[in-house]
């Protein structure tokens, strides 16, 4: 084993150890929550060494670096399950490469994406996981993460749903950076309630990062989005979230 190899072992050891001790905290079963382990600006050989590890669902936040990261992943390790979640802010543009190797997106968050996603994945015969990302707001304004006004998800649910090439699966939020994450993600858990008594199946709430993954848990997530606490820190890039 590499030193890289052991430090991710160790980081999800840590990370595992970490998201069962908030299940139970807040009654539930540890079970019932999936790490994605967001990998952004980290090289393929590290997503490698999770799968090694059994770690089955990655996330990542751009386009680009995500097709390359899946194309490497499936030549490494053409046997290995894993799930690619794309948890970024997603241009129409860049359907049709996101519909070729994600099975999650979790940043549908307007009509007119929702209708060329589906499209590219008709076309790509594939079925994809569709989550709307929800703006919880900010008192400074809108801050760029993206996401469906609060009073819109309702009606985008319902577009979602009636499109074949897509399964309505759930919500995701990235709290405001100036908000309070117990109150942001309780918003959260209020609006995926909404959604479920509707969509009994869209039962999906994607929810937590490295620094609040507790309170989250705590809320109701049942997808945590950990990047830092299990690769490490990432070098600051413009386009990257943190
Ligand atoms: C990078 C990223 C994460 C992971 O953030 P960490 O704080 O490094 O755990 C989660 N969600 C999204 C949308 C991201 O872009």
């Amino acid at each position: 084993m590499t030193a890289r190899q052991a430090e991710l072992a160790a980081n999800l050891d840590t990370l595992r150890a970490r998201v069962a001790a908030a299940a139970r905290a807040a009654g539930r079963d540890p079970g019932d929550i999936t790490i994605i382990a967001v990998g952004k600006t980290f090289p393929a050989q590290d997503v490698a060494s999770l799968v090694r590890l059994g770690v089955i669902d990655f996330g990542e936040n751009r386009d680009q670096e995500a097709s390359a990261k899946a194309a490497a992943v499936a030549a490494a390790l053409p046997d290995a399950t894993v799930r690619w979640h794309f948890v970024g802010q997603l241009q129409r543009n860049k359907t049709g490469s996101v519909a070729g190797y994600a099975d999650v997106v979790h940043s549908l968050d307007r009509a007119r994406l929702v209708d060329a996603l589906a499209r590219s994945a008709g076309r790509a015969g594939r079925r994809i996981d569709a989550l709307i990302q929800i703006d919880l707001g900010s008192a400074a304004g809108p801050d760029g993460r993206g996401g469906a006004a609060p009073d819109d998800v309702v009606a985008l649910a319902e577009r979602i749903a009636e499109l074949p090439a897509l399964r309505l699966a759930g919500v995701m939020a990235v709290p405001p950076l100036d908000a309070d994450p117990a109150t942001a993600y309780a918003r959260l858990a209020d609006l995926a309630h909404r959604v479920r008594s509707v969509h009994p199946d869209a039962a999906a709430v994607s929810a937590g990062m490295s620094g609040d993954l507790e309170v989250a848990i705590a809320h109701g997530a049942t997808h945590v989005r950990v990047g830092t606490a299990l690769f490490g820190g990432r070098a600051l890039v413009s386009d990257h979230v943190r």
